[in-house]
Parts: structure tokens; sequence; C-alpha cells
């Protein structure tokens, strides 16, 4: 199921058949805030009301057109001096091959490197995401040269990569700001592991490499193995909630978000919108079967 879904994420016609149905259209708002700046502001404004910080995510990805890289830059622009106008707790997160990196990697990294700076104008900070694993090598290139240079881009890893631990052994002596997640994509077991268990471990001995290295770093999660494991390291090692967050999705666990703010721990939603929310809503169909009940269900009442 997993894997069709994961396929089925990367075909237009199964989109264009869904996106036929008006229901399909509402329950994506689920877990995408809607298609413009405005809406997705104001489901920050409603997250950090609860005390909960954000980070904004303009869907797109795979872009093959360098006028559209640069209309991508555009946008976090608008949206990092939106962020200031509205006063809000938000940073961004982008991804490479929204800005180029399927055309050229010079052009992706001027692209990057625009939006870091102006983020570095009004103190923010830009998260770059990890895509899937024919990316990883040059995601880690770009993120490197601009780390060289600022201090406000940080990057993520994927405990289900082979390669994850070697990759923090070099990251973390350059100060970088990580983010751990177990990793969305389909990927080949020459590459990661395929067991959920295998990931799991991984993920928690990855997290124990992070906590103690004195940097701010995000662990994102909503399994709640991994967050009491992360919550008992840190207490064991005498980090402070103050030292790292947990970072979740938009739409996803919300109860365990307000909990875990509750018991006083740091908590950033990743909010995406914007109008190629397809295959960012796929791949979170395919991490929960529940959610293709939710969906059909909701396709039926429409
Ligand atoms: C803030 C953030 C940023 C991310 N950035 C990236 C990235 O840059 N690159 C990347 O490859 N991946 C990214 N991911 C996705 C991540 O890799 C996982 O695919 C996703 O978080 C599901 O894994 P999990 O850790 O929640 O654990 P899982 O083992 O998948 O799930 C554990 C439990 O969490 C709940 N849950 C998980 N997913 C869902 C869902 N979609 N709907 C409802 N309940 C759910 C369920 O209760 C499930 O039993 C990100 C995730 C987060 C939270």
């Amino acid at each position: 199921m997993k894997s069709a879904l994961l396929y089925l994420s990367t075909s237009e016609g199964f989109k264009n058949f869904l996106t036929k149905f008006k229901s399909f259209n509402q329950v994506t708002r689920r877990f995408v805030a809607g298609e413009e700046i405005a809406t997705a502001i104001e489901a920050i404004k409603q997250l950090n009301a609860k005390q909960i910080s954000a980070t904004f995510d303009h869907l797109g990805e795979s872009i093959s057109a360098e006028a559209e890289t640069r209309e991508e830059v555009r946008e976090y622009q608008r949206l990092i001096a939106s962020i200031v106008a509205h006063s809000l707790d938000s940073n961004v997160s982008v991804k490479l091959t929204q800005l180029g990196l399927d055309i050229d990697k010079e052009l992706c990294y001027q692209n990057t490197r625009a939006i870091v700076e102006s983020a570095l104008r009004y103190q923010n900070f830009v998260r770059i995401d990890m895509e899937d694993s024919t990316k990883t090598a040059a995601t880690f290139d770009i993120f490197k040269r601009l780390r060289a240079e600022f201090d406000n881009v940080g990057i993520v890893v994927q405990a289900y990569l082979y390669r994850t631990a070697t990759d923090i052994a070099e990251l973390l002596p350059l100060g970088a700001r990580i983010r751990l997640c177990k990793g969305a994509y389909k990927e080949p077991a020459e590459v990661a592991f395929p067991n959920k268990a295998d990931v799991d471990q991984n993920y928690i001995k990855l997290m124990k490499m992070l906590l103690p290295s004195g940097l701010y770093h995000g662990i994102a999660t909503h399994d709640p193995a991994m967050i009491e494991a992360t919550k008992k390291f840190a207490v064991a090692q005498g980090i402070t909630a103050e030292q790292f967050e947990f970072q979740m999705l938009y739409g996803v666990r919300r109860d365990l978000q307000e909990g875990l703010v509750q018991e006083g721990w740091r908590v950033r939603v990743y909010v995406p919108y914007g109008k190629f929310w397809y295959p960012y809503f796929m791949r979170r169909l395919a991490e929960r079967p529940a959610n293709i009940w939710f969906v059909l269900k909701n396709m039926m009442k429409g």
C-alpha cells in the first residue's frame, strides 16, 4: 500500500482523476494550509497562539524551468517579509529541486543563497529539506557552501539512510543545525533500511549523536516511541527543553503537539501551502493507512 501510494504521488493522471472530486480538494486542507500565503499566515497565527512555532513551506518540487525557480525565490522573500510584518514565530523550509537542483547546481546555489541572505536581513532562518537519495550528495554540497558563509541555514538528515551517521559526524564540526526525520521517499534497500524497526533504532542512535552536540537541532517525528526516547535521553543528560525542539507536520497528531507544549517542550510545526500540494499530500497518505480512510470517507460524503 505504502509503495503504491508513493508511486502514485508522481502520477499526473491519478492526480487529475482525484482532483475532479470537490470533496478531495477539501480534505487536502487537513494537511495543507491552503494555496495562498494569506491562508498559511492564518494557520501559523493559530499555532503561535498555542505557543507552537512554525516553519513555512511553499510547496513545489522538481521545477524544470529557470524562470519558475526565480519566482520561488521571490515567493520566499515575500514570505520572510510577511513573517516580520505579522510578527509570526516562524522560519522557512525550502526544497532544492524547487530552486533549480535538477536544472543547474550553480543556479540552485545562487537561488538558495538569495533566500538565506534575505532571511539574515530579518534574523530569520532557512531549513533545507532533504529529498530522495538521488539528491542527498548534491544537497549536502550546497548546504556546506552556504554554511561556510551563513549561520542562519540548517539541513535535514533521514534516519532510513545507511549513510546518515557518517553524514552527521561530518556536519556537526561545521556547526550545522540539523533536523532529524525518518525519511519520506521510496528508497531501494541498497541505500535505506527496508524495515521500520531498523529505521527506528537508527533514529534513536542519531538523536543521541545530535542532542549532546551543543547545537540547536530539530527532532522531527510523530512517533510516540521516538519522542519518549528523546525526552528520556535529554533528562538523563541534563539537556534542557531550550536546547532543542520537537517538530511535526501540520494536521498530524495535533494532540501530541499541544501535549508536548503543555509539558514545557518546544514544538515547531511545518506548515505547507501552495498550488503544488499533490506529491506532498500523497506522501502523508502513504505514511498512515488510516489517512486513506479519512480521505475516502470524506470523498463519499461529497
Ligand atoms: C517537521 C518535519 C519535517 C520533515 N521534513 C522531511 C524532509 O525534509 N525529508 C523527508 O524525507 N522527510 C521529512 N519529513 C517526513 C518524515 O521523514 C516522515 O516521513 C514522517 O514524519 C513520518 O514519520 P514519523 O517519524 O512520524 O514516524 P512513523 O513511524 O511514520 O509514524 C509514527 C506515528 O506517527 C503518526 N503519523 C505519522 N505520519 C502520519 C501522518 N501522515 N498522518 C497521521 N499520523 C501520522 C502515526 O500515529 C504513526 O503511527 C518531515 C517530518 C516532519 C515532522
